[in-house]
């Protein structure tokens, strides 16, 4: 396995990485960088480095990626409780309660360890709770656990082994959820080769067989479409070309049985543009421009990812070979990267879901609950409009009960008529994504036993219940 020289973070590098370095940002930092150091001070990891790196890394990482500063004060603190036997009081009495509040949280985490079903629910049960009080505590879980993958290699096998599972069925899944695309894609990469070393070379060798064709052929259509976009008016703020990862790659060769020919986005051409309308109007130019690969547009500024993921995607070919091309505005791209730690209202979002959740938690069965709500928070998800025009997340699957009852559990309690896309259908029929759903509701409509078989939802089956008992 590749092993980067790790390089030694400074204050300096911190400063610099911040989005608004104001004099008070730099003094707090500063403070808490000093505090840290001097915590940690004869603390040295198995690489033999000074501990305090570790926390410096994470701290940078997230100064990098836009995070508030009380954040970015709590990543440097983030090991002094558990590690350096400094109390909750005396980070208060330094920095205050705010701060406190998320060191100790990231502390109360503590090691997450997968270790099968059971213990994973229990696990995912601890994150909410942790999440739901502020969700700070896990974008530095977060960072913190990238970090350490970045240096697992140092451990024993059999830890090694265990750390990089947690980081494919916890982490990742996690920073999915809260739309941080370039941490998810690091964390995966760097399990991927511990869990499946196996796979891991195979779809390594299978990409190398094609890389350079396709490298190619996506730098050719980037430069070909950059200049048309150019010409026809529309300004690019960026272009560039990735390579998809490669556990991504390993998933997806799962579902074209192996053959990569198939993957369009082995290498894929991103063009961030000014507007959502130049988006719309890039993909005009981009489809006459070069022939495009019949059915492959993919609206997901109409439509957005249920994680909030916006942009639209496409594919055409260059040469023999299928590129995808991906167009989206500043704001869009980033916040495909780092989305919740810039978008306060994705924030509350998660949050009201999550607190609803952990209310349920304290009352129904662990075990089925959890298999539940992790399928509500990490299963493929739909999204369905209101006639206002709002959008509801759910999962696939789901009918206008979850809906109903996401909207609120007024709308679910007295569901009288559905219909959808114009036409009345029962309110259990299954929703598609994208579907408009106006659900008409009466004082003397009331759930049926019957939707219990149907709905997808937790917080549709509890309600459900709750009303079911009541009316006894
Ligand atoms: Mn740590």
């Amino acid at each position: 396995m590749e092993v980067q020289p790790a390089q030694d973070i400074t204050l300096q590098d911190v400063e610099d990485a911040l989005r608004e370095p104001s004099p008070s940002a730099r003094t707090s930092i500063g403070h808490a960088w000093y505090f840290a150091e001097a915590a940690h001070a004869d603390q040295k990891r198995l690489s033999g480095e000074s501990f305090f790196q570790h926390p410096a890394h994470v701290a940078h990482a997230l100064a990098y990626a836009g995070a508030d500063i009380p954040t970015i004060v709590s990543a440097l603190l983030h090991d002094t409780i558990e590690d350096a036997d400094i109390s909750g009081e005396e980070l208060e009495a330094h920095f205050g309660s705010e701060v406190r509040y998320i060191v100790e949280g990231v502390t109360k985490l503590g090691e997450i360890k997968y270790t099968g079903d059971e213990a994973y629910a229990e696990q995912l049960r601890r994150l909410f709770l942790a999440a739901s009080g502020d969700v700070r505590v896990l974008l530095i879980k977060l960072y913190d656990r990238l970090h350490n993958m970045q240096t697992n290699y140092m451990h024993p096998q059999d830890r090694a082994w265990r750390k990089a599972q947690e980081t494919l069925h916890i982490y990742a899944p996690i920073a999915e959820q809260l739309c941080m695309g370039e941490v998810k894609r690091d964390l995966e990469d760097l399990a991927f080769p511990y869990v499946q070393p196996q796979e891991y070379e195979a779809t390594k060798a299978l990409r190398e067989a094609v890389m350079a064709e396709r490298e190619s052929a996506a730098r050719h259509a980037a430069s070909l479409l950059s200049q048309t976009l150019s010409a026809r008016g529309i300004q690019t703020t960026r272009t560039s070309v990735h390579a998809k990862s490669l556990y991504r790659l390993h998933a997806k060769l799962q579902r074209t049985a192996g053959v990569i020919e198939q993957i369009e986005d082995v290498y894929s051409v991103r063009f961030v543009v000014k507007t959502p309308v130049d988006c719309y109007r890039a993909l005009g130019v981009v489809h006459s421009t070069m022939r495009a690969v019949p059915g492959r547009v993919r609206d997901y500024i109409a439509f957005p990812k249920s994680n909030g993921y916006q942009g639209i995607h496409t594919s055409v070919y260059s040469g023999a070979a299928a590129v995808e091309v991906q167009i989206c505005t500043e704001e869009m791209d980033a916040h495909s990267q780092y989305g919740i730690i810039n978008t306060a209202c994705n924030t509350v979002r998660w949050l009201s879901d999550v607190s609803d959740m952990c209310a349920a938690i304290m009352t129904a069965d662990p075990r089925e609950l959890m298999k539940n709500i992790a399928q509500d928070f990490f299963g493929y998800r739909i999204c369905v409009f209101t006639p206002q025009g709002d959008s509801v997340y759910l999962p696939a699957g789901s009918c206008a009960v979850d809906c109903g009852y996401a909207i609120h559990h007024v709308v679910g309690d007295h569901i009288a008529k559905v219909r959808v896309n114009g036409r009345q259908v029962s309110p259990t029929t299954p929703l598609q994504n994208g579907d408009i759903v106006d659900i008409v509701t009466s004082a003397s409509g009331k759930p049926d036993t019957a939707w219990l078989e149907h709905v997808k939802t937790t917080r549709a089956q509890l309600r459900i219940r709750e009303s079911l008992c009541r009316a006894l």
